[in-house]
């Protein structure tokens, strides 16, 4: 038996948020939550505020959504929300908005105080539905614009831990390729990474369904044509569309499986050593992808298939290409950190059994 279920509506292709005002504006009174950046230089906020004023919609626009977004800083967004009266979210950005967004929603219609911890949103336990959201990715990695999951960096156990709800699913989401082409060249490789290791881990993972594999073999499939181009430079303008919409496949894909210790064993090295989110699955990918071989090496048959690469091997020389990282790391850091990551979720999904000792050798293999 198995179930799929990914409730937002995509509208995809050019010029698709000034075309479509019914998918953006859910209420009377927006707060756009975004980055310092990634709004303005992506131009997707500019087509957004067009169609709201054109509307006129009230709306605020909090660009205070830092990397790897803290609890702390999504409550206040939340309070910034209240503050306003927003009835509704429009997401601009990569993974980090649109997951501060998720949390801003929650805490915009529960405030943190006597019955509702901050901390209660790992549990699930508020009473408020979260704000209605929409979501307008600007990098093509994560999917979060339609995964239930947001990651959210919890300084008090210093690394970064998900929450998950069928509620913060977006409504809504627009996929419009121009809005990655100005993507700066590292950040269009890690987070193409990021969409690889999602599709990989997720036709690999313990709760993979035939529905779930069916996605995950058209994302690898499309991102298999155009990841190697990023070895010489930024996608040109005709392939954005492509590695967008691999994203969101592998966005799909996880919000059926989940993901794996590459996601889990990755946290710390972004959370210790500021090793952006893609890059960090990227450097634990390989070693993943060996071990899961030799419980389901028919898998590894379709994977390379569909993403046209030989062997394994091939895979991890398109990673080195990719991701340059002169981190330096020591045995006693790595053995430190699985203290915290074996205890992640996502540790049962894996389709061999993880003990500390595993995760410490595959540290070790991957990163001394
Ligand atoms: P990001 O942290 O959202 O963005 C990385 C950098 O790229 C930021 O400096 C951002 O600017 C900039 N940027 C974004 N779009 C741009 C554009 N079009 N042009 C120029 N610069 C742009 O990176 P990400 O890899 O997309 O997201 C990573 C986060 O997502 C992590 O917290 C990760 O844990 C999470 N994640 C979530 C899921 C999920 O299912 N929810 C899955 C995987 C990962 P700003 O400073 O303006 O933002
Ligand atoms: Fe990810």
């Amino acid at each position: 038996m198995f179930t799929y279920h990914m409730p937002t509506k995509i509208t995809a292709g050019e010029n698709a948020v000034k075309n479509s005002p019914a998918e953006l504006i859910l209420g009377s009174k927006a707060i756009i939550v975004t980055g310092k950046t990634s709004g303005k230089r992506s131009g997707a906020l500019n087509d957004a505020v067009s169609v709201l004023d054109e509307h006129s919609i009230p709306y605020m626009i909090y660009d205070k959504v830092e990397n790897n977004p803290s609890i702390e800083s999504t409550a206040e967004g939340g309070a910034a929300a209240r503050e306003f009266g927003a009835d509704f979210i429009i997401a601009i950005g990569g993974g980090s908005p649109l997951d501060a967004a998720k949390a801003i929603a929650v805490y915009a219609a529960n405030t943190p105080g006597d019955d509702f911890k901050l901390y209660d949103i790992f549990t699930g336990s508020y009473k408020n539905k979260p704000l209605p959201m929409t979501a307008i990715p600007t990098t093509a990695g994560t999917g979060s614009e339609v995964t239930p999951y947001s990651i959210l960096t919890l300084h008090r156990e210093q690394t970064k831990k998900s929450f998950s709800s069928p509620e913060v699913f977006f409504k809504t989401a627009f996929l419009d390729g121009r809005y990655i082409a100005e993507l700066p060249l590292q950040t269009a490789r890690n987070t193409a990474v990021d969409a690889l290791s999602h599709l990989i881990e997720g036709f690999t993972n313990k709760n993979s369904s035939p529905s779930s594999d069916y996605i995950a073999l058209e994302g690898l499939r499309v991102l298999g044509n155009n990841i190697s181009i990023l070895k010489d430079g930024r996608p040109p303008a005709e392939l954005c569309t492509d590695f967008l919409w691999a994203a969101t496949l592998g966005g799909m894909v996880i919000a059926q499986t989940g993901t794996t210790i590459v996601h889990s064993m990755g946290y710390p090295l972004t959370y210790h050593k500021n090793i952006p989110h893609g890059m960090a699955n990227g450097l634990l990918l390989g070693e993943y992808m060996r071990r899961a071989d030799l419980e389901m090496p028919w898998k590894t048959d379709l994977y390379l298939e569909a993403l046209g690469m030989d062997s394994i091997d091939e895979v991890c020389a398109l990673l080195k290409a990719l991701l340059p990282c002169d981190t330096v790391f020591t045995e006693e850091e790595l053995t430190e950190w699985t203290k915290t990551s074996i205890k992640a979720k996502n540790v049962r999904s894996c389709p061999f059994d993880v003990t500390r000792e595993l995760e410490i050798n595959m540290y070790k293999k991957c990163l001394l």
